[in-house]
């Protein structure tokens, strides 16, 4: 079996993987990542927060990223019927970021895996971990490309970045049960056919349709808007009879008095999709020889965290 030796082995190419791989080798350590897909690829998450653009810059990432431009993202709006709740993010008392971006994910993680890439960081797509074990602080992983062909990755520290893989927490039994009541998701995209002009048009906005239960609306620079419900499983599962994520999705936009008229009769972009009890916790997030990082630690809630 082929060997390969490193300094640090990250597992996922994602957003945590890659600003860790960029954070390492700017430090002089040889570091390689394994991602089981291919880029680009699809998830979840585009709304950033402004706290992210420090970490974007540390790594080295900003300018290819500003080539890029995203939406800026300059607060967030939450509206519950009559009423509406802007969050401006330079009204703060802090330094720091006042903006950030509202991001499709398959682009802005595509271009954060190239740019690593080309800063010469070894990033091998279509290779998926399916075994780690350790002898002390070291580590043996086996590794899977998409022939079938295997690979030893012998390593001092391994990240796992692996996201809702959850790598090293299934394999080292991390994982445990989160303490918040079960919450699920069903999102997609859509061209923002009626998007008004200016801020109404691009500003990220919360309709709050019941306690706990959002609709999100997240419009990106390329014309085209993230749709997402967001609240108590009971309640997702409540929106269709018989579990159809579309038929679910459009009954949420139906229930949004502010957004009926915007995208009540757009079509979907893509088969919307579903995450079940997305909330996720772990026992401890590193130890002798590892760290976890990212969706592969802990995920709570995407308003909350
Ligand atoms: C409903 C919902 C809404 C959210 N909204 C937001 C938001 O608005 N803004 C935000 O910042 N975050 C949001 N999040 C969280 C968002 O998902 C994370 O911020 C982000 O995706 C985490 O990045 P990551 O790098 O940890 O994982 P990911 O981006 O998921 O990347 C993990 C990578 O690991 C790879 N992988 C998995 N298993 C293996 C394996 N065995 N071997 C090799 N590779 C593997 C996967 O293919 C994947 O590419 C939301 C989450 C949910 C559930």
């Amino acid at each position: 079996m082929l060997k390969e030796f490193v300094d640090v082995l990250i597992i996922g190419a994602g957003p945590s993987g890659c600003v860790s791989a960029a954070q390492l080798f700017n430090n002089n350590i040889k570091v390689k990542i394994v991602e089981k897909t291919k880029f680009p690829r699809l998830v979840v998450g585009e709304s950033l927060i402004p706290r992210v653009m420090d970490h974007f810059a540390e790594a080295g990432l900003l300018e290819s990223l500003e080539s890029m431009n995203f939406e800026k993202k300059l607060g967030a709006r939450f509206i519950r019927g009559e009423e509406v709740c802007v969050f401006d993010f330079s009204k703060k008392f802090t330094k720091g970021w006042d903006w950030t971006w509202q991001v499709p994910r398959a682009d802005i993680d595509n271009n954060i895996a190239q740019e690593i890439i080309k800063k010469g960081i070894d990033l091998e797509f279509e290779s998926e971990v399916i075994s780690i074990s350790f002898e002390g602080k070291k580590s043996k992983t086996i590794a899977k490309d998409k022939k079938g062909n295997l690979k030893e990755i012998h390593a001092q520290f391994v990240i796992d970045s692996s996201g809702y893989g959850r790598v090293l927490p299934r394999l080292l039994e991390l994982d445990t049960p989160s303490k918040l009541d079960p919450h699920s998701s069903i999102f997609t995209h859509v061209k923002d056919i009626n998007r008004p002009k200016g801020e109404e048009g691009t500003m990220i906005s919360f309709d709050i349709l019941e306690t706990q239960v959002w609709l999100w609306v997240i419009p990106f620079s390329n014309g085209n808007a993230s749709l997402g419900v967001v609240g108590p499983t009971d309640f997702i599962n409540s929106l269709s009879e018989n579990k159809n994520n579309s038929e679910a999705l459009k009954n949420a936009i139906q229930l949004s008095d502010y957004y009926i008229n915007r995208f009540g009769g757009v079509d979907f972009l893509f088969e919307p999709i579903i995450l079940e009890n997305y909330s996720r916790s772990v026992k401890q997030m590193y130890g002798d020889g590892f760290a976890v990082t990212g969706n592969s630690s802990e995920f709570l809630d995407p308003v909350f965290s």
